[in-house]
């Protein structure tokens, strides 16, 4: 194999017509015909073929309850009304995240507090939790970012603790083992996104997984009126049963949860070569400096689950300096699309500094608030030092060594050269990434 880069005029790494490999979700006539039976039955907005959705997502996830919404992020804002969150009560949140893990809490009266993130991980870290906890701490959502597990023993010993409830939010990592248990089972609750694109993509939907019953029938109540009905246990939520508590209408689309039926079949099997393949483009990349797996540790017991949106770590200061920026650009160069960065802090926006949503006439992030819990740029350094230190990796749906193979060598050649891109590095601009890394092909 060539050495020379490709920027610099060398052959590219990557030569192979890609085929299929990156397609996601696969999509089978099994699929065309659960979604055109929905149609032709004019049952789009039914509830039959999503309890069925729910009762098999409940067996394979392993809790009693499972709840479909029409989006993860209404699952979420769910999973923290079901937790209690009310007027002037907080959440603690990674802010290196999707907006739809905590902006929502807002809509019920609450706010958010960040905590740092584990810079291997890219999770929650469970050391920077505890000192952030007050008296209007209701939850902590876990994120698995990026398809990883969150250490989430240190982060229940904390919880329960403290009196605090956790939601786990598995929007990348459907199917993700934490220590050998299977992660949305570990936390009070657990809600996530299945929207096309993310590990488990069956259209626009979201679902929402709990073993307590109070979480669960307050988390319907918000938004699925025509369930709140006479099954509701919890005493003081039968007082209000027939409107949605919340004003929202949450059901799931029934050529989703169709098409979930149909994609949770496959599930495991087609995650199983996802693992294959996403580790084995990273058994080819040990030991090569600057680059490091964002994968737990062999013999954890912990796993990814799906991989979704799969980034890597970068470790510039073993490559001279090298910014990631001029990393990527040299990596495309060799035919392999990345980018540097992941999502944007989320407390780098004006949403949680200054917009003032609903007319308070304060900033909606302390409008209820009796201090200001605000968090302006400079106060978590080590979530805002990750963007410069990852970047995009191919997300391979198949084990097919020999393509895999010129996508591990696009980084292999550009790491073992870095000292050649040094002369020509323009630095990483003030912000990389951006709100949102999923591209809707
Ligand atoms: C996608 C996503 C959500 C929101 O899900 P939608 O189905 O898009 O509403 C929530 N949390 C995370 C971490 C996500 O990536």
């Amino acid at each position: 194999m060539s050495q020379v880069l490709a920027l610099a005029g060398g052959p590219k790494a990557v030569q192979t017509d890609p085929g299929d490999i990156f397609d996601w979700p696969i999509v089978t006539q099994e699929d065309r015909d659960a979604v055109l039976d929905v149609l032709e039955r004019r049952a789009m907005s039914g509830t039959e073929t999503t309890a069925a959705f729910e009762r098999e997502f409940a067996a394979w996830q392993g809790t009693q309850y499972c709840l479909g919404f029409s989006t993860g992020t209404a699952s979420l804002q769910a999973a923290m009304y079901g937790c209690g969150v009310g007027v002037g009560d907080e959440i603690i949140c990674p802010s290196l995240t999707y907006w739809a893990s905590c902006l929502q809490v807002y809509t019920l009266g609450g706010t958010v507090v960040f905590a740092e993130v584990d810079p291997d991980s890219l999770c929650l870290a469970p050391g920077d939790i505890e000192a952030r906890i007050t008296p209007r701490t209701k939850a902590i959502v876990c994120v698995h970012y990026m398809g990883h597990p969150c250490d989430m023993d240190p982060i229940m010993e904390i919880a329960r603790r403290r009196g605090v409830k956790v939601i786990e939010d598995v929007s990348h990592a459907q199917g993700a083992l934490y220590r050998g248990r299977k992660v949305g089972t570990i936390g009070d609750v657990a809600a996530m996104s299945l929207m096309s694109g993310k590990s488990l993509a069956i259209g626009e939907a979201g679902i929402l997984c709990t073993n307590n019953l109070e979480i669960y029938e307050r988390a319907l109540s918000l938004g699925h009126y025509e369930r709140f009905g006479d099954d509701i246990q919890t005493p003081y939520l039968r007082e209000s049963l027939g409107l949605p508590l919340g004003g929202y209408k949450y059901r799931m689309h029934q050529m989703s949860s169709a098409m979930g039926r149909v994609q949770l079949k496959h599930y495991d099997g087609r995650c199983a070569e996802i693992q294959r393949a996403m580790n084995h483009f990273w058994d080819l990349l040990e030991g090569v400096p600057g680059v490091r797996a964002h994968r737990p540790a062999k013999e954890s017991g912990s796993t990814m689950g799906g991989w979704y949106a799969a980034h890597g770590l970068y470790r510039p200061e073993e490559l001279g300096g090298l910014s990631v920026t001029r990393f990527c650009e040299a990596v495309r160069a060799e035919g392999c699309s990345t980018s540097p960065g992941a999502n944007m802090p989320l407390h780098s926006h004006p949403l949680f500094n200054t917009t003032d949503i609903y007319g308070h006439g304060r900033p909606t992030r302390i409008a209820h608030s009796d201090r200001d819990l605000r968090q302006p740029p400079g106060s978590l350094p080590v979530t805002e030092a990750m963007p410069a230190r990852c970047y995009g990796i191919p997300w391979f749906k198949h084990f097919r060594a020999d393509i895999i193979a010129e996508y591990a060598e696009a980084f292999r050649k550009v790491a073992l050269n870095a000292e050649r891109l040094l002369a020509d590095d323009p630095g990483n601009p003030p912000t990389l990434g951006g709100w949102h890394f999923f591209r809707h092909r």
